[in-house]
């Protein structure tokens, strides 16, 4: 039987960022997909917040995204819009990109890094022991992984596998969407009533995006053509001849997290660890950055650099971010109902976020420029997105986040640090000696004092900032990059 380091379950966007993240670090680990190719209906997903950019951007694809798709300022809370053009980030927007191109993207990149998808490839039964996991497929042939990384959505067999608890609220209303062609012209826009918020969208092929509020909540059993009709007759008084759907799909505001991401060797990552209503945007956002969070850890742990409780920060780190997200969107279903009292507390809510400081800090948080791992006190910068600064090095002038397209991490010494050395940790740690003379800022925060040096872990985060020697290195060195003998 072939026994893999790392087997992931699950060819969507998380798990196909998870795989390149894996092949980056020198570890080969193949998704197996159920599906039988990388096609699939619906355009789903409607595009990326300015962290996710800033992720892409630090692997070098972000110009792949953005050159398909449109910049636009589409943070928003509860329907107020959340302008980020103000922020100290090179890409001080968002991307309107619909899931199935970012899928194409994705999959082009990684088949170019030689990332490998089964497809048609059902993962039916986990076994796990204490040296790994079986994994049993659907054509009955078997597998076997040191880890396995549930990256296989809502309904993850991963999960249920591992027994992990899924805890969170049932759903409270069910949307339809689907992919149509209209025989008349329709009332373009959204559109709010006492059933709730409706949408119609034209797409590039002429086609029309369909997004209709139940007027009762279901949550289960096939959805038909004549279940649409009946619920854009409630909203519109019309079906506008609707024909020919490509994909008619349902979801709900249920929302619900992994009470644990790690049961023993098996991982969760994306919607399989998290799931919530698609307001606000956030979902596939956070299934990247939760990837991109654990790649590099995992790698080390595989190749024997870390200890396994390395994988316990992924939890740490992740499980806040997702939980806030998952909050925000319970907080935008409830202030969605259509009744005076509702109404009065949203429009309280936007005089808020007109004002500057509610408007920087929540769209701080919805654009994912905010997020902040807890790695103690100290420099504001620690735990926190090292900004892409343009730094001159002894081979010209260089972006920060052009170091990291390799997927390593950095230490970056800005030359007020004496004694600043990388010793044992050379062969995992890129130091380079760097100049910059500009301002340093974070969005949210505003100006920071100018550190003398960062250490910047692959996935962009700062884990530790030189003052005036190296105090303090040495242990953050250990504590991310694995100890000294290694
Ligand atoms: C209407 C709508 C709008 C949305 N809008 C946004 C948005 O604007 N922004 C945003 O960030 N997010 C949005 N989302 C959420 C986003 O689509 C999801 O969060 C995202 O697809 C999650 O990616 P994933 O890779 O974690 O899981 P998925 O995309 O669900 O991928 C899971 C994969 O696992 C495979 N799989 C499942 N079980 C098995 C198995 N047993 N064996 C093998 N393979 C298996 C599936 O076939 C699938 O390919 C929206 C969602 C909806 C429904």
């Amino acid at each position: 039987m072939t026994e893999y380091p790392v087997v992931i379950v699950g060819a969507g966007p998380t798990g196909t960022m998870l795989a390149a993240e894996l092949k980056l670090a020198g570890i080969d680990a193949p998704i197996l997909e159920v599906r039988p190719t990388q096609e699939r209906p619906g355009s789903r997903a409607g595009g990326l917040h300015s962290r996710t950019i800033e992720v892409f951007d630090q692997r070098g694809i972000a110009e792949r995204m953005l050159s398909a798709g449109t910049t636009a300022q589409v943070a928003a809370f509860n329907s107020v819009p959340l302008d980020i053009s103000d922020f100290p980030t090179r890409h001080p927007y968002g991307l309107a990109l619909w899931q199935n191109q970012i899928e194409r993207i994705l999959g082009e990149w990684t088949g170019e890094l030689g990332v490998r998808v089964q497809y048609g490839c059902e993962v039916v039964e986990l076994v796990p022991d204490d040296a790994g996991v079986d994994i049993r497929l659907g054509d009955d042939r078997h597998m076997r992984a040191q880890y396995i990384v549930g990256c296989d959505g809502g309904r993850s067999l991963v999960r249920n596998s591992a027994g992990i608890e899924f805890p969170g609220w049932d759903a409270t209303i069910s949307n339809l969407i689907a992919e149509v062609e209209f025989a008349d012209e329709p009332e373009w826009g959204m559109r709010h009533d006492a059933i709730g918020i409706h949408g119609l969208g034209p797409l590039d092929d002429g086609r029309v995006r369909v997004v209709v509020t139940e007027r009762r909540l279901r949550t289960a059993g096939d959805v038909t053509l004549d279940d649409l009709r009946k619920a854009m007759v409630a909203v519109w008084g019309t079906d506008f001849g609707v024909r020919n759907p490509t994909w008619i799909s349902r979801f709900t505001d249920s929302a619900r997290q992994a009470d644990t991401y790690r049961a023993g060797r098996i991982l969760l990552a994306g919607d399989a660890a998290h799931i919530h209503y698609p307001v606000g945007g956030q979902g596939l956002n956070l299934g990247v950055q939760d990837a991109v969070n654990l790649g590099w850890k995992l790698a080390q742990v595989v190749k024997g650099t870390s200890r396994d409780t390395l994988l316990d920060t992924y939890q740490a780190e992740r499980h806040p971010a997702a939980a806030r997200v998952v909050r925000d969107t319970l907080a935008q279903v409830a202030l969605r109902r259509a009744d005076e009292r509702t109404k009065a507390l949203g429009e309280t809510i936007a005089d808020l976020l007109r004002m500057d400081e509610p408007r920087t800090a929540f769209a701080g948080r919805m654009s994912g420029l905010d997020i902040h791992y807890d790695f103690g006190d100290g420099h504001p910068l620690l735990g926190r997105r090292m900004p892409d600064l343009d730094l001159m090095t002894a081979d010209g002038s260089r972006r920060v986040f052009e170091l990291l397209h390799n997927a390593r991490p950095v230490l970056l010494n800005f030359g007020g640090t004496d004694g600043i050395e990388i010793g044992p940790w050379a062969n995992r740690v890129r130091l380079l000696d760097v100049e910059y003379d500009g301002m340093w800022e974070l969005p949210v925060l505003g100006e920071v004092p100018a550190p003398a040096a960062v250490l910047v872990r692959p996935d962009g985060y700062v884990a530790w900032v030189g003052a005036d020697g190296p105090a303090g290195l040495e242990a953050a060195l250990t504590t991310w990059f694995g100890s000294p003998q290694q």
